[in-house]
């Protein structure tokens, strides 16, 4: 991934700036969270977060990378991320990860939530799946409240290894990172979402950040396919992806990518998000 070499910290206006963007990511995967069942292709996914992010006046900001046609990622079963929407259509029990964008009046939004299809004959196939899910959103909330209070953005990684290694055996995977948002989707700085060496830089009001772990149930080698784009795990093991884009203000820190800006993520973690004034 490249990044945008620019100053990390963004003024009091431009986090202003990062709202409505945040707001109509939000909205797109919503959409397609209401849309998302078994006989849905992940193409026709694609055209409803399309169709949300067009009518708010904004761009898909996927678009905006060069060789990319669609507005999402449709990652489904060992694919971990950047699945190219298409007519694969979804079936009972499968695991699918959508990541979704939007570029507002040239500010930006980048947000993945992934489901786990109903399948009544498969209950336990359906409840291992839930659980690697809900095992790597909750990792996400972890890091966003670690960010909360932190004083180097490198303590979000720690803080969600340390989550997911007390949950049992998942893997998490380092060929990807999040990454800074704002004018670009991808600037610095790179997220972690595992401890690494070094502290990173400060946790201070302006940083705008993507934290976005992808987790597995196997290992953590990935493969990228012919297509240029899909990445698979290379086991053959289920993926999940979460991720919200982040903003550290005066007051606190803003989930941009939720529409009650976390609170409803973080409250069991003891953090309470404050509007960007
Ligand atoms: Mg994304
Ligand atoms: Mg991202």
């Amino acid at each position: 991934m490249a990044f945008r070499r620019s100053g990390i910290y963004k003024t009091a206006d431009e986090l202003r700036r990062l709202v409505a963007p945040g707001l109509l990511t939000a909205a797109s995967l919503d959409a397609v969270q209401s849309a998302v069942r078994p006989g849905v292709s992940t193409l026709e996914l694609d055209a409803v977060a399309e169709a949300v992010i067009r009518d708010g006046g904004g761009e898909p900001n996927f678009m905006l990378v060069p060789g990319y046609r669609h507005t999402v990622c449709a990652s489904v079963g060992d694919e971990v991320v950047h699945g190219i929407p298409g007519a694969r259509v979804l079936a009972a029990g499968d695991l699918v990860s959508v990541d979704s964008g939007a570029q507002l009046d040239g500010w930006n939004g980048d947000s993945a939530r992934s489901f786990v299809l109903d399948d009544a004959g498969r209950p336990d196939v359906v409840a291992e799946r839930r659980r690697l899910n809900e095992v790597t959103e909750q990792s996400l909330w972890h890091g966003i409240a670690a960010l909360a209070s932190a004083s180097h953005l490198n303590e979000v990684g720690g803080a969600i290894e340390d989550y997911i290694d007390g949950q049992g055996d998942f893997g998490i995977i380092e060929d990807y990172t999040g990454h800074g948002i704002g004018r670009s989707m991808h600037e610095d700085p790179p997220v972690f979402n595992y401890r690494v060496r070094g502290r990173g830089p400060a946790v201070r009001p302006g940083l705008v950040i993507a934290i976005e772990p992808m987790v597995t149930s196997g290992g953590i080698d990935t493969v990228t396919h012919d297509d240029g784009w899909t990445v698979t795990t290379r086991d053959g093991s289920m993926a999940a992806h979460w991720e919200h884009s982040i903003a550290v203000h005066d007051g606190g820190i803003w989930v941009l990518t939720a529409q009650d800006g976390g609170a409803a993520g973080l409250a069991p973690l003891g953090v309470t998000p404050v509007r960007i004034a």
